[in-house]
């Protein structure tokens, strides 16, 4: 009776309750930290009175960490300590930053956002490596097992939208981000009592003589002081970073950890043919989801900041919280995720599923889409402001539509096309990705929002234009790379 959920193994009952928290207070905190960062300074609930570019660029380096520490997140897994222990530690890691941001000062407010940058990179990827290791022989049902997963992080997101943005807005900043963290509590007690379920999946690092292993260890020890002594003179102000110049030079570090990996792997990891066909594909790839995230990603800085600054939140008398308006992406998620599974099938079913290459052009597509959506709603603003929610409802339709043909299917075009040796890897290159993409969305944000409504048209307009011509790429490409499976 209690040995399986909804037909498959009871262990994905555990992930999945832990990701809907760990989402729940990523996304419920995400969505209050440019506002927060942006409010005055004087008032009932008093915020940072930083500049739109400021926060923006904060909010972007915020989000390009989360996703590029899931890289060495995945190598303590691997290497020393196991996927359940990293997941458990990056859980417990989270929850105290978001009590740290929840502490009504602002000088602990860095502390807060690094801690919950250290415990997502820990947990994030990982978890979706147990998720993996649950269905070990057992292929025929990973890719629903994903799914299912992939409906936690949206039920997840709703939560956190529902519940921090009233509170953080309403209430209180400080209590918007404590909601996060007892989100996150619930996740962490969830996963100690149910761990069991997991049995051997992901319990432990890969197999080493114990000589390496301590190699292993002390390098990390060393990597984890240097970073705790940088991070201590950061906090204390023995150095100071100018947000936006951090989040250029970050934005550029990243592509050129990406291209050299790449690069690596295509001339000097001894692959095959087909590999490295697989590999220019898996590039291509690459850059459509860099462009579909740095869209994305705006939800909570550029396209909040509207929801604030220029659009009616009032219903019935009622003002809406403005993270309220994200709420609609998780929820189409859940609605249209078994539509769009329904329609691939069905296209399959008459060969007629449109290849990778396709479906990562129509994601990027829609989301040009979404910004020419917003273009016009910029126009009607600009002639009477606040505009309909509409606008921003029909946006974030059109950004689903776009992730579901390309999040859920990168994650496993990524494990399957990845060369063999390098698949553990591949998390991490795909958060990469996101990496990338959350740093352009904070650096877009800002220019958007610089100059009130005046800048948005240029700055979307620019976006719409490289979205187009990225999709356009995509669909030339599908016609030329085909994937090659290994025979
Ligand atoms: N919404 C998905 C999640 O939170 C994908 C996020 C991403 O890769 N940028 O897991």
């Amino acid at each position: 009776m209690n040995n399986s959920f909804f037909g498959h193994p009871i262990g994905l009952r555990t992930l999945f309750l832990t990701e809907m928290w760990e989402r729940m207070s990523y996304y419920g905190m995400r969505a209050l930290l440019v506002l927060y960062m942006t409010g005055t300074v004087t008032g009932i609930n008093p915020g940072l009175g930083l500049s739109a570019i400021d926060a923006n660029s904060i909010y972007g380096i915020y989000v390009g960490l989360v996703y590029l520490m899931v890289v060495p997140g995945g190598w303590i897994a691997d290497n020393i300590l196991g996927y359940q222990k990293a997941v458990l530690v990056g859980a417990i890691i989270i929850t105290l930053g978001h009590y740290t941001l929840a502490l009504p000062f602002t000088q602990t407010f860095f502390l807060g956002l690094i801690l919950v940058v250290l415990g997502t990179g820990l947990l994030k990827g990982n978890i979706s490596t147990i998720v993996g290791q649950l269905y070990e022989g057992r292929d025929d049902k990973r890719d629903s097992g994903y799914t299912i997963f992939y409906m936690s992080i949206n039920i997840g997101s709703m939560l956190g939208f529902a519940i921090c943005s009233y509170l953080g807005e309403k209430i209180g900043w400080h209590w918007g981000f404590g909601a996060a963290g007892i989100g996150m509590t619930f996740g962490v007690i969830q996963f100690i009592k149910t761990r069991h379920l997991l049995g051997q999946a992901g319990l432990n690092p890969n197999d080493m003589e114990d000589e390496r292993r301590n190699r292993l260890t002390k390098y990390m020890n060393v990597s984890l002081v240097a970073m705790f002594l940088v991070i201590i003179a950061g906090l204390l102000g023995i150095f100071t970073v100018d947000p936006r110049s951090f989040a250029e030079n970050f934005a550029y570090f990243l592509t050129a950890v990406a291209g050299i990996y790449f690069f690596y792997l295509f001339f000097f990891a001894g692959l095959n043919y087909k590999e490295r066909k697989n590999l220019f594909l898996l590039l291509f790839l690459f850059i459509g989801a860099v462009a579909f995230w740095s869209g994305f990603d705006q939800s909570a800085s550029s396209l909040s900041m509207f929801a604030r600054d220029y659009t009616s939140l009032d219903v019935n008398g009622f003002t809406m919280p403005v993270g309220w308006l994200q709420f609609f992406n998780p929820m189409f998620v859940v609605i249209f995720a078994p539509i769009f599974a329904g329609l691939w099938s069905n296209l399959a079913l008459r060969n007629l599923n449109p290849s990778l290459p396709l479906k990562f052009a129509i994601g990027v597509f829609f989301m040009a889409i979404s910004f020419i959506v917003m273009v016009y709603a910029t126009g009607l603003a600009m002639e009477n402001a606040p505009v309909g929610m509409q606008w921003l409802v029909i946006t974030y339709l059109l950004h689903t539509w776009g992730e579901l043909a390309l999040s859920p299917i990168g994650l496993s075009a990524f494990s399957r096309y990845a060369p063999k040796k390098y698949i553990g890897q591949m998390f991490g290159l795909w958060f990469l990705a996101s990496a990338i993409g959350g740093v352009l969305a904070g650096l877009l944000g800002g220019d958007a929002l610089n100059e009130g409504l005046e800048s948005i048209e240029p700055v979307f307009s620019f976006m719409i234009q490289y979205y187009f011509i990225i999709a356009v790429a995509l669909v030339v490409l599908s016609f030329f790379v085909k994937p090659a499976e290994e025979d």
